[in-house]
C-alpha cells in the first residue's frame, strides 16, 4: 500500500516535470542553422598571404582567397589539381592533417611547385593552405648549383698549389727550377685570390638590388680607370686601347661596382684578342642613357654562345681560359652590375671579327646633381 503511494507521487512529478519541459520547448526560438564559414574565418582567409580555400562535403570551394585563384588551384568553384582534391577527401574520412608537395601545371604559364596542407576546419569543411614554391625552389636549385661550381672551381688552383709546393721541395738543389715553380705558384695563388674576389662580388650582387653606396660618377674617371687596370696585359700584347668618351657624361652609382664591371669588359677585350689587336672603349649620352662601349677586333664569339656567356662559370672554350685564367664569372658580374645600377647590358659579336659590350647606365646630369644638393641642404 506504502509502496504504491510513493510510486504514485514520483510518477506525479515525473508526469509534472515533463509537461512543464515541453511546454518551455514549445515558447524557445527554434535556433538558427549554424553558419556553413565559422565567424571570422573569412577574415582570417583574407589577410593570409598563402593561398586558402575551404571545402565543403560536396567537394565544392564555398571560399577561397585572391592568392588561390592567381595560384591557379581553383577553377570556378572546384579545386582544380586533382591530388589535392583527393588530398582533401582522405583529411575528411579520418580528420588527420596532411601535407604535400604537388607540381601544377596550369592550362596556361609553366609548371608549378607548390607545398599544400590540409586540415578539417569543420565538421562540413576542409581548409587547403597552398604556399607557391616554384621560385624559392629555383633559387635553391642555383643556390646549390653555384656551390658545386665554387668548390669545383676552386679546387683546381689549390690543387695546383699543391703539387707546385711538393715540386719546389723536390726541386730544393736546382735553383732554376725552384724559381720556375715559384713564379707559377704566384700565377695560381693569383688565380684563387681573382676567383674569391669575384665570388665575393657575386654574392653582394646576386639580388640585383640598388644599392646604399650610389654616388656621382664621372664616366671619363670610370672608363680611365678600367684601361689603367688592363694597361700592363695590353701593353704585353701590344694591343692599342683607343678612349672616345663625351665630355661631362655623368652616371650615379656604386663606384666600386662599375669598376669592376667596366674593368671587366676592357680586361675581356684585351684577353680574347690577339697580339697587335685594337680596343675601343667610347662612351655616349643617347635617349637619358649614358652608353659606355668596349670593343675590339678579336677572336669573338658565336651567335650560339651568346645567350650562355653571362651565366656563372660559363667559358665560350674552358681550356682556353684555364690559359688566360678566365674565371667565367666576369660577364655574369657585369650583368648583375647592371641590374644594381639601373641599367642593362647589350652584346655583339661575330666570330673572327670581334665583340663589342655595351653597359647602357641612366645618365645622371649636373642638374641632377644640383638638385640633389638643394635637397640635402635644404
Ligand atoms: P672569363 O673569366 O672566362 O673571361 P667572363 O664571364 O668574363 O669569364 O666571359 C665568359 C666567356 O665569354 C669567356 O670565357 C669567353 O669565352 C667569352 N668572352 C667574353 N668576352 C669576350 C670577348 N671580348 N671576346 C671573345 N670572347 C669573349
Amino acid at each position: 500500500m506504502i509502496l504504491a503511494g510513493v510510486v504514485g507521487v514520483v510518477l506525479g512529478a515525473l508526469i509534472t516535470y515533463v509537461w512543464r519541459f515541453s511546454e518551455r520547448r514549445q515558447h524557445e526560438v527554434p535556433p538558427e542553422p549554424a553558419p556553413l564559414v565559422p565567424p571570422g574565418a573569412e577574415s582570417v582567409l583574407s589577410v593570409l598571404s598563402s593561398s586558402a580555400v575551404l571545402v565543403d562535403t560536396s567537394d565544392t570551394v564555398v571560399k577561397a582567397s585572391a592568392p588561390a585563384y592567381a595560384l591557379g588551384i581553383v577553377h570556378h568553384d572546384t579545386l582544380g589539381p586533382p591530388e589535392l582534391m583527393e588530398l582533401v577527401r582522405q583529411v575528411r574520412r579520418d580528420g588527420q592533417v596532411r601535407e604535400a608537395d604537388l607540381t601544377i601545371q596550369p592550362a596556361r604559364g609553366s609548371t608549378q611547385h607548390v607545398r599544400a596542407r590540409v586540415a578539417p576546419l569543420t565538421s562540413r569543411l576542409v581548409l587547403v593552405l597552398a604556399e607557391d614554391r616554384t621560385k624559392s625552389e629555383r633559387v635553391e636549385a642555383i643556390r646549390r648549383d653555384f656551390v658545386a661550381n665554387v668548390s669545383h672551381e676552386l679546387k683546381t688552383p689549390i690543387g695546383a698549389l699543391n703539387l707546385l709546393a711538393e715540386a719546389v721541395g723536390e726541386a730544393k738543389d736546382d735553383p732554376e727550377a725552384v724559381v720556375r715553380f715559384s713564379s707559377r705558384m704566384h700565377v695560381e695563388s693569383e688565380r684563387l685570390t681573382r676567383l674569391v674576389q669575384q665570388i665575393i662580388d657575386l654574392s653582394r650582387l646576386q639580388n640585383d638590388v640598388l644599392s646604399d653606396d650610389a654616388t656621382t660618377i664621372k664616366v671619363d674617371e670610370l672608363v680611365a680607370e678600367a684601361c689603367e687596370h688592363s694597361a700592363t696585359d695590353a701593353e704585353a700584347k701590344h694591343i692599342a686601347v683607343a678612349v672616345d668618351v663625351q665630355p661631362d657624361l655623368q652616371v650615379h652609382g656604386d663606384r666600386a661596382q662599375l669598376h669592376a664591371a667596366v674593368s671587366n669588359l676592357v680586361e675581356n677585350a684585351v684577353t680574347y684578342s690577339p697580339d697587335g689587336a685594337k680596343v675601343a672603349v667610347t662612351a655616349e649620352l643617347r635617349d637619358e642613357d649614358v652608353r659606355l662601349t668596349v670593343s675590339d677586333n678579336g677572336i669573338g664569339i658565336p651567335s650560339a654562345e651568346l645567350e650562355r656567356i653571362f651565366e656563372r662559370f660559363y667559358r665560350v672554350d674552358p681550356a682556353r681560359a684555364r690559359a688566360t685564367g678566365g674565371t667565367g664569372l666576369g660577364l655574369s658580374i657585369v650583368k648583375h652590375v647592371a641590374a644594381s645600377n639601373g641599367g642593362s647590358v647589350e652584346v655583339w659579336s661575330e666570330p673572327g671579327l670581334g665583340s663589342s659590350f655595351t653597359l647602357v647606365l641612366p645618365s645622371y646630369s649636373v642638374d641632377d646633381d644640383r638638385a640633389d644638393i638643394a635637397e640635402e641642404t635644404a
